[in-house]
């Protein structure tokens, strides 16, 4: 009994109908498919009235999905037909394969859907790059063609609609972008961040119930006008950010008085530095301080010749509070003292108030107190947390006794 195989139509091009596979040419480089049309007759692009008459008929090549790494070309024998129809101003038309050729395309429909998927995932450069590396040479500007062909995906109008800025040249050209707040999908972009493109946007929608925005008066005289049934509400991002500089603002003005309350540092100024620092530092510290005490004789230098402080910031290339407390230090040690503790500070300062309440409420383990820094934002060793603690448990007195940074306080 002969064993039956499908037919090769339907392995090489499913879901193609009215196609037939002449022959197959497998070489080293590529895959040739010999394809003709088995439909009787096509229709006219313009008119739409179906012809069987032919004209003449001619070849085409377009490329295909390349399998198994080889090219894979396919030869079409396409006919030319007449537009039966007078009044059409066409007189004859190519036959188009549906799924299969379009009009001046020179891939297949399905190489041309998987370029765009490649173009969707990489964009125009890297995705021209990915489509070499299967053998398919396309440009940049090509790929972002395809992109531009798909058609608009269909978004629904959003319930609750975020209004922000965005940049194309920072500082100078701004438009809007209108996000979905309950998908997080950005829907739209404007050209510019004017009221009346905005309130023109949301008046096409008319099922807005809430607009999400900043404090920015174009955008609340825009969403007023184009969406008066709407509730506006500041959006959360800018609720965090003016409540955390108010409350950083004020935590500052107050600080002195939360200074009163802990013990005198002075005692421990003069302390020596700790072994480890003093081991590795000597030369170090003291070519600091040189560098140190001629920026100081600079800067007095060229004040006593009467330059200004911003004038000798630029011309030292330094920020205006280094030239100012440069200028304030009357001698240059005044300075070396302050930096010299600048320079002891680290990055695990900001936490260790935190660090002496847990000790204080009894939590003396390293890692565990490190597991709760991290989420905090302490960006440092586990190491420098346990020697913190060390030091905590082997000296008698407490260790710091700073008030908290106003930035930790704000972020409480
Ligand atoms: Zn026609």
């Amino acid at each position: 009994m002969e064993e039956t195989s499908p037919p090769l139509e339907s392995l090489l091009l499913p879901s193609i109908a009215d196609v037939s596979v002449l022959s197959l040419d497998v070489s080293h480089e590529a895959i040739h498919i010999d394809v003709c049309s088995t439909a009787a007759g096509a229709a006219c692009p313009d008119c739409g009235s179906e012809s069987t008459r032919v004209h003449s008929s001619y070849l085409r090549f377009p490329a295909d999905v390349p399998s198994g790494g080889r090219l894979v070309v396919l030869q079409l024998r396409v006919r030319r037909f007449f537009c039966p129809e007078s009044s059409c101003a066409r007189r004859t038309f190519a036959e188009q394969m549906p799924g299969l050729t379009r009009r001046y395309s020179r891939w297949t429909e399905r190489l041309r859907s998987t370029l765009a998927a490649v173009g969707l995932a990489l964009a125009g450069r890297a995705g021209a790059r990915m489509a070499r590396t299967f053998g398919v040479s396309i440009s940049r500007s090509a790929v972002l063609r395809l992109l531009d062909a798909l058609p608009e995906p269909q978004v629904p109008a959003p319930r609750v609609v975020g209004v922000d800025e965005y940049a194309t040249r920072k500082g100078r050209v701004y438009g809007t972008v209108l996000v979905d707040v309950e998908t997080r999908r950005p829907v739209d972009l404007l050209p510019d961040r004017g009221a009346s493109s905005l309130a023109a946007w949301l008046a096409k929608r008319p099922g807005i119930e809430v607009v999400c925005r900043d404090r920015a008066p174009f955008f609340a005289e825009g969403a007023r006008a184009g969406a008066p049934q709407a509730t506006q509400v500041a959006d959360r991002w800018h609720l965090w950010h003016n409540l955390g500089e108010a409350a950083e603002r004020a935590v500052a003005r107050h600080r002195p008085c939360l200074r009163v309350l802990v013990p005198d540092r002075e005692g421990q100024a003069d302390e020596p530095a700790p072994p480890e620092e003093k081991a590795d530092s000597p030369w170090r510290s003291e070519r600091f301080a040189n560098r140190v005490r001629t920026r100081h004789a600079t800067v007095h230098a060229l004040l006593e010749a009467g330059h200004s402080r911003r004038s000798i910031g630029r011309q030292l290339n330094m920020t205006h509070r280094t030239v100012k407390s440069l200028a304030d230090a009357a001698k240059p040690e005044d300075l070396f003292r302050g930096q010299w503790q600048h320079n002891r500070t680290s990055v695990l300062d900001e936490y260790k108030p935190y660090l002496d309440e847990r000790w204080d409420e009894g939590c003396t383990n390293a890692w565990k107190l490190w597991e709760e820094i991290v989420p905090l934002g302490y960006r440092g060793s586990y190491g420098r947390v346990s020697a913190y603690l060390r030091e905590k448990r082997t000296s008698p007195r407490p260790v710091t006794a700073q008030p908290p940074a106003p930035r930790v306080v704000t972020r409480w």
